[in-house]
């Protein structure tokens, strides 16, 4: 392999996913060297909230750029995410005088230690009941802490596009959503000012390999989905191609249990591509990058069967929300669990799916508009019943079982102590009738991470030597150094963007 980077090498991507890993070692040495001319200063591939973010930073500085994309679409997850940023001290927490504990050491206090994101918790040895590590667990953590520390540099990147986001929650002000429907605007706001800034955009086209030249890369191979095949030369190469839950090679590699579980988005029996693959971190691979994380938890989240509207369980997070198993019974303390955390204990127990349930002064209240709760309902995703007993009817639960569970809840929130699971939190309360139930949510697995190793320019690494492969830079979700939140999706494209942006003007 070493003596084949001295050339100019094309190290060819298996694109179908699934493809095994033998057919990734295939390294083809083709022919003289040549002297191609770069066309570009930076080669931005993917468009997601990091690629584009990592274009945006490019062209700022002046850089000549090509944002390649594999879909009609740009915008990625983010653009269908449930906008929800990490940061610290903003103008938004000023706004509403939370200023206390709220700065840049309480943030990464929590953040090193794990506590304020399930993220970070990692399942290490891929079974469900093996311990779950709080904290950091990164190669180099300045990679991260660099990049979390920029958050509120990020939420003005983003604000500045006249996004919207919701009032910051005293009791957790490190996280702000975004005000539904502006996930995708700012997809296209970044989209728009590549426009104006003249830079290239290559849509329906999958880079497939890297080309390397003296150990340096310098360009990518790709093909349009009309089968035109192209070599585009260029000074850097960013790789902004997400996660890999459709990568069946990856998760076997690598998280080896979690595999088993259903992947999806939009819904259990997804219909959309399954185009998750992880290229980027499999053109790295390919050419002796070093890979992190990888055997990190899969991220997981519940959502019906496509086609029925789901209600996030995200919503624990601000409202009496509380989700049963199959058998009518709660499985953990929901609000320390998180939307993740509980699907973790679902499939801990050993069920697959569970229900939601809030009450009507949740349906009625400011959450609403958030969780398009009224739109669930009309839909078809949440059901109304004026007793327990009733709502069980609903959805097909044993309306004995689900009486006795939605009794001790009450009796438990009215009494401040919850029994069962230790519940503190201050949506620890009881519910109000009318009671709501969730379609069955079933769990399965909607981000990866783990990834391309990277410095704190967020250029890659060799795994052999520890040192940056010149002219490769990853970003967002495929980059093992970071989480795939946004915070860090978009701060790791800003670094790498203006980075490569430097770099192109030196060499
Ligand atoms: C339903 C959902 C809700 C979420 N909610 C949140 C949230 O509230 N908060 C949060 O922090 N995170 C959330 N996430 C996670 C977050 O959205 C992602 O981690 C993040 O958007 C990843 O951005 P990215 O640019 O790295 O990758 P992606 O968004 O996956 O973008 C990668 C892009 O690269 C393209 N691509 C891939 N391979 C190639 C190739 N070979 N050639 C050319 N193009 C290629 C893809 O088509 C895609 O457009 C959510 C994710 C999902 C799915």
């Amino acid at each position: 392999m070493t003596s084949n980077l001295k050339r100019r090498t094309f190290i060819s991507l298996p694109i179908a996913c699934g493809i095994a890993a033998t057919a990734m070692s295939s390294v083809s040495a083709q022919g003289q060297k040549e002297q191609r001319k770069p066309e570009y200063d930076v080669i931005v591939v993917g468009g997601g909230y990091s690629g584009l973010s990592a274009a945006v930073a490019a062209s700022r500085d002046g850089a000549k750029v090509l944002l390649i994309e594999k879909r009609g679409r740009t915008g990625g997850d983010g653009a269908i995410s449930g906008g929800v940023f990490q940061t610290y001290r903003t103008p938004l927490h000023d706004k509403q005088g939370v200023t206390q504990n709220v700065g840049p050491e309480d943030y990464w206090n929590r953040f090193a230690k794990g506590l304020d994101d399930e993220p970070l918790q990692k399942v290490r040895d891929n079974t469900p009941n093996s311990p779950i590590y709080d904290g950091i667990n990164k190669h180099n953590p300045e990679v991260i802490k660099k990049a979390a520390l920029m958050s509120p540099e990020v939420m003005k990147f983003v604000m500045d596009y006249g996004i919207e986001f919701m009032q910051v929650n005293p009791n957790m002000p490190f996280r702000i959503a975004m005000v539904a429907g502006e996930p995708a605007k700012f997809a296209a706001a970044m989209l728009n000012e590549l426009k104006e800034r003249n830079v290239e955009i290559m849509r329906n086209t999958r880079v497939q390999s890297l080309i390397m030249d003296d150990g340096r890369v310098v360009g990518v191979n790709a093909e349009k989905k009309n089968g035109q095949k192209l070599a585009i030369y260029s000074k850097n190469v960013i790789l902004a191609t997400g996660g890999y839950i459709n990568n069946e090679y990856l998760l076997k590699r690598y998280k080896r249990y979690w595999s088993a579980l259903p992947s999806f988005i939009t819904g259990l029996d997804d219909p959309t591509p399954k185009d998750r693959t992880g290229d980027g971190i499999m053109m790295g691979k390919a050419i002796g990058a070093a890979l992190e994380d990888m055997e990190s938890m899969a991220k997981f989240f519940s959502r019906p069967k496509a086609g029925t509207p789901p209600v996030s369980w995200l919503i624990v997070d601000v409202e009496p929300a509380y989700v049963v198993s199959q058998d009518g019974k709660r499985v953990t303390d929901e609000n320390k669990a998180r939307y993740s955390g509980i699907c973790l204990d679902l499939i801990r127990a050993g069920y697959k799916h569970g229900y939601l349930i809030i009450g009507s002064d949740t349906v009625q209240g400011k959450n609403n508009r958030r969780f398009r709760l009224d739109d669930v309902i009309k839909g078809g995703g949440l059901f109304k019943g004026d007793t327990p007993e009733e709502l069980a009817k609903q959805v097909g639960l044993d309306p004995k079982i689900l009486r006795e569970t939605i009794d001790r809840i009450n009796k438990d929130a009215a009494a401040g102590k919850d029994t069962e699971f230790g519940r503190t939190d201050p949506f620890f309360k009881p519910l109000k009738a009318p009671y709501y139930i969730s379609a069955p949510a079933y769990v399965g697995i909607y981000k990866t991470e783990g990834g391309l190793e990277v410095d704190p320019n967020f250029n890659v690494i060799r795994a052999d030597n520890d040192q940056p492969i010149p002219g490769l830079y990853a970003v967002g979700a495929g980059c093992g150094s970071i989480t795939s939140r946004h915070s860090e999706v978009v701060a790791s494209g800003l670094i790498a963007g203006k980075h490569a942006a430097e770099q192109a003007k030196k060499n």
